[in-house]
């Protein structure tokens, strides 16, 4: 049993960690400043013995008593319309929050690791992307906030493993969804179920011929685990390589939900990737992961999920 640190605990994916972890036996330590996560998502975890909940912004110095033997850093804003509401707060939780939760690791020697994002790749002239892409990211548009704190973040990390010989692990995180979304997150499934369910009409951004490559969280949670258990130190790519149009993710939407809904397109935001796709065969050879989740059967779960929400609001 290990006793872990999970920053951003209570958001979409560090709340899905943190039932694994906890699944597992370890002991866990959630922090979190709400700002984009919900109490909600860990309530279930309440009484768990084996579950600590704290509200603090990791921006700020960290205090854990007692010993610690890893430190998972998932806090940050993740949604593009997020991080462009909250643009230094996601600049400073991505370099002083990381600094934090490293300097964090570094005191208990703990193993610390990053959850970083396809966003380092920006929009990429290598497709698929293997982890040895250096990226092709704006670092003054709107989305620079975001990709150039996560670079931050992993040129960090690598630096208190090489200089400080930290026991680290860097994942780049692919587009997920599942449960747990936010009804009003702003991300594409997320918009996409709600508006198909409410017969609103699907907002396509831009003609819809941008790509991405869906990861349900069940696969992605895996995915980290198996990372996290490996002792690889060099980015690793988490994601699932099946690649969709955006257009085609509306027809898959509004053929699972049997919507009335119709589609209208929106301006594309500044700066958004046309394609994404992860190459993963480190993750296959490295960790013997591969997703298993196929996109349809993911979406009815998450429409499931957030029908119950809509529902119940
Ligand atoms: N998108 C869209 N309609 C929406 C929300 C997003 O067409 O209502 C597009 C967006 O422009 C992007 C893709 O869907 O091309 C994925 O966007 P998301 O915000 O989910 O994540 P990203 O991969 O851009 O970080």
């Amino acid at each position: 049993m290990a006793r872990v640190v999970v920053t951003g605990g209570a958001g979409f994916l560090g709340s899905h960690l943190c039932d694994r972890l906890l699944d597992r036996g370890d002991e866990v330590v959630c922090i979190d400043n709400l700002v984009t996560g919900d109490l909600a998502n860990v309530a279930h975890l309440r009484d768990n013995a084996r579950f600590g909940f704290r509200e603090h912004d990791v921006s700020n110095y960290i205090d854990v008593e007692g010993h610690v033997d890893a430190v998972l850093h998932f806090a940050s804003p993740a949604s593009p319309i997020d991080y462009l509401e909250m643009p230094i707060q996601t600049l400073k939780v991505g370099s002083l929050g990381t600094h934090n939760t490293l300097g964090l690791a570094k005191a208990k020697g703990a193993t610390f690791f990053l959850a970083s994002t396809s966003e380092v790749y920006g929009d990429p002239h290598e497709h698929p992307q293997q982890e040895t892409y250096w990226g092709n990211v704006n670092p003054v548009g709107p989305r620079g906030v975001y990709d150039e704190a996560k670079r931050f973040a992993e040129a960090m990390t690598m630096a208190y493993h090489r200089y400080h010989g930290l026991d680290t692990r860097i994942v780049r995180i692919f587009n997920t969804y599942g449960p747990r979304m936010r009804p009003n997150d702003g991300r594409v499934v997320s918009n996409f179920i709600v508006q198909a369910l409410r017969g609103d009409d699907l907002t396509v951004y831009g003609d819809g011929s941008q790509s991405r490559s869906f990861c349900f969280v069940d696969d992605e949670i895996r995915g980290l685990l198996a990372l996290l258990d490996s002792d690889e130190h060099d980015p690793v790519n988490i994601g699932n390589p099946h690649e969709f149009t955006v257009a085609e993710l509306a027809a898959i939407v509004i053929e699972i939900v049997d919507s009335s809904s119709s589609i209208v397109h929106r301006p594309l935001p500044v700066d958004d990737p046309t394609q994404r796709c992860p190459d993963i065969s480190r993750a296959r050879d490295l960790l013997g992961w591969t997703p298993e989740v196929q996109l349809r059967e993911g979406i009815e779960r998450t429409a499931a999920h957030i029908a119950g929400i809509l529902a119940a609001s």
